[in-house]
């Protein structure tokens, strides 16, 4: 690790949280130098929902590389292109009512949201966005403007302007209504918050903590955007592919999105690739107005392309998930009782949280968990929930594993913090 803080910049951040160098990973194992066995938990921040090197998808890898198909083509057309569009278009949208023009950004979460931002900017001719307590959108400057967090904020170094946030589902407990809050604002001509010109909304914070969005909640936000001509844009940047059970994360509330941002586990294989899906109506761009070198690399086209051909032709995989998230939540709920500290366990689907409440418990349990082999991260405004975004492709005996080895880190942190505060 040495090697590592001489050569590579102070800005490294997961290298820190699990110190070892991984040489190896398939499904959710990852295999260090060493020899030694670390259950994935984290899943890459949700980039690798269908687990490390998973091999269905990389025979299409393989194969197409071996065809000496374009790999890199700009924007280009080429088979890969048309073959995933028309995939995603006839699997993923056509069956559930949706219809959208697809728009490859580069190849970052935070390009798919700037281009989301400049779009409805464009579209409308307003310049203010409304964006959420807790939200994470990514690290460039417009991106990073809708987001929550200080640390980021500072970290842009400039001032952050053209967003205004509003308080998110819940923010203040389960008797404010947040959405009738953003109503009467934005209903309001002299509430001093402008017409905007998106509200852009996660319907699961992963990065804020795990914050779930209910239905109505949902409905209301799409109802209130809709209403004041602002275009209602979903971040499924995490929380989409199958990571709250269903292929997008706002289907269980029947929204239909102006736009929606994708990346993370789109390419099913940890390749770099983001997107958005645009309404026609909306699709106001000039040729080349929003441009980039690597925007839809095709070979994560082939391996996207793949993970939607192997896992989303019908529902079976999509119960899958709900019956491995159920049982998750259950195993997490039940560690919870086992220990008197009201932690909180939340989340939807494969997206779980375990509030600790404290933030040095969960700092603590997830530096105990790695020592003991599971690696978990965490995630809130205070680092104070333990984030378990696994696979969603793993088996319950390796959830069985990684869960004890938890409990077993957060007795012993318990247990120290007994003793420390006595
Ligand atoms: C990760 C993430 C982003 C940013 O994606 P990058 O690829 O890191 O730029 C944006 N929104 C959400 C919800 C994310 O989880």
């Amino acid at each position: 690790m040495q090697r590592f803080e001489t050569l590579e910049s102070n800005v490294r951040a997961y290298s820190r949280s699990f110190p070892a160098i991984f040489s190896r990973a398939r499904g959710s194992i990852l295999l260090t130098d060493d020899g030694r066995k670390v259950i994935d938990f984290f899943s890459g921040a949700g980039a690798l929902n269908y687990g490390h090197n998973n091999h269905q998808i990389r025979e299409a890898l393989t194969e197409y590389l071996a065809s000496d198909s374009l790999v890199h083509g700009l924007d280009i057309a080429t088979p890969a292109r048309l073959d995933f569009m028309q995939t995603f278009s006839s699997v993923i949208l056509h069956d559930r009512g949706l219809k959208y023009r697809f728009q490859f950004t580069g190849p970052t979460g935070a390009n798919a949201i700037e281009a989301a931002l400049k779009l409805a900017r464009k579209v409308t001719g307003r310049q203010n966005v409304i964006s959420f307590t807790n939200g994470y959108h990514g690290m460039s400057l417009g991106a990073v403007a809708a987001s929550g967090n200080r640390f980021y904020r500072a970290a842009g170094g400039v001032s952050l302007c053209g967003t205004t946030f509003m308080p998110f589902d819940g923010y203040f407990g389960s008797a404010v209504d947040t959405a009738n809050y953003l109503q009467k604002l934005l209903n309001d001509e002299s509430s001093g918050i402008d017409h905007p010109a998106a509200i852009l909304v996660e319907t699961v914070q992963g990065e804020g903590g795990i914050n779930v969005a209910g239905k109505q909640w949902l409905r209301a936000v799409q109802a209130i955007a809709n209403e004041v001509g602002a275009l209602f844009v979903v971040d499924d940047i995490q929380m989409g592919c199958g990571r709250t059970g269903d292929f997008f994360s706002f289907e269980f509330a029947g929204l239909s999105p102006d736009i929606v941002a994708m990346s993370k586990s789109l390419s099913g294989y940890g390749l770099p690739l983001s997107m958005l899906l645009i309404k026609e109506e909306f699709d106001a761009w000039q040729p080349g107005e929003h441009t980039g070198t690597f925007r839809g690399n095709n070979l994560a086209l082939a391996s996207a392309t793949a993970a939607i051909n192997t896992y989303w032709r019908d529902s079976t995989f999509s119960k899958q998930i709900q019956r491995i998230a159920d049982y998750m939540r259950r195993q997490l709920e039940a560690i919870a009782s086992r220990h008197r500290n009201h932690f909180v366990v939340r989340g939807r689907g494969m997206a779980l949280g375990f509030d600790c409440l404290v933030p040095e418990i969960a700092a603590t349990t997830t530096r105990k968990a790695f020592e003991k082999g599971v690696m978990l991260e965490r995630c809130g405004p205070a680092d104070q929930v333990v984030k378990f975004i696994p696979a969603l492709t793993i088996d319950r005996e390796i959830i069985d594993e990684g869960l004890e080895l938890f409990e077993r880190a957060l007795a012993e942190t318990l247990h120290e913090v007994r003793i420390t505060s006595n």
